[in-house]
């Protein structure tokens, strides 16, 4: 049974996906709505259900001032628009009574750990999004840990088999050195999409096979 090293492992990614780098996405605000919007559903849904969002109210101001109900509209594409729409109004309405206002880009002034501490204690934000807000909106180093990374990470046998996905997010950042989080985060998720599947991974396929502790093939 082979085992492999993050650090060896985004050797191997880099040679077969190529060289990723960090480009940011959208303002640390709009990040943080998007990624609300993203939970459980796909990039692509999530990224019309904002556009939606954007078109019909603007700025942060702008959604803020709606109701659950209109913003549930407008979110529907990405599916749990009645929960993500409550979300959405908490979040907002928290921001503005901490803050003064929508702008949350004081958070590259505080440092990573209360960065993170900070959004996680926002109603409705949890590991993921806190990191996926901090790592593509600031660049700061975060594991964020989404389905593929979760699963990807556990058949490397970096975490354990029965961690929660929570407690996921600091375990992996225990082994991963800051500089390769998000190139490793990256290369998880294309990894995830395109060969180490969830039903049916691609072993015979896979860069890592030698060495990967789940491989379905045996020498
Ligand atoms: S060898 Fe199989 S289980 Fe291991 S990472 Fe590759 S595809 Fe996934």
């Amino acid at each position: 049974m082979g085992t492999i090293h993050p650090l060896e492992a985004q050797a191997y990614f880099e040679r077969k996906y190529g060289f990723v780098e960090w480009v940011k996405r959208y303002s640390p605000m709009d990040e943080l709505l998007f990624t609300v919007l993203s939970q459980n559903t796909t990039d692509l849904n999530s990224a019309k259900a904002f556009q939606n969002l954007i078109n019909a109210f603007g700025t942060p101001e702008g959604i803020a001032r709606q109701s659950v109900q209109s913003i549930a509209n407008q979110i529907r594409v990405a599916g749990l628009g009645n929960i993500k729409s409550v979300r959405i109004k908490k979040i907002l309405a928290e921001i503005k009574r901490q803050v003064g206002s929508y702008d949350i880009s004081f958070l590259s002034d505080i440092g990573t750990e209360n960065a993170k501490k900070w959004l996680r204690s926002l109603d409705g934000v949890g590991p993921k999004t806190a990191a996926v807000v901090l790592c593509f909106a600031f660049g700061m180093p975060v594991m964020a840990v989404d389905t593929h990374v979760y699963r990807v990470s556990k058949r490397l046998g970096w975490i354990d088999s029965k961690i929660s996905v929570e407690k996921a997010h600091d375990e992996l950042e225990s082994i991963i050195a800051p500089e390769n989080r998000y190139q490793l985060h990256v290369y998880l998720i294309t990894h995830g999409r395109k060969i180490c599947k969830a039903i049916k991974p691609k072993c015979e396929e896979c860069i890592l096979v030698k060495k990967c502790p789940s491989s379905l093939i045996r020498s």
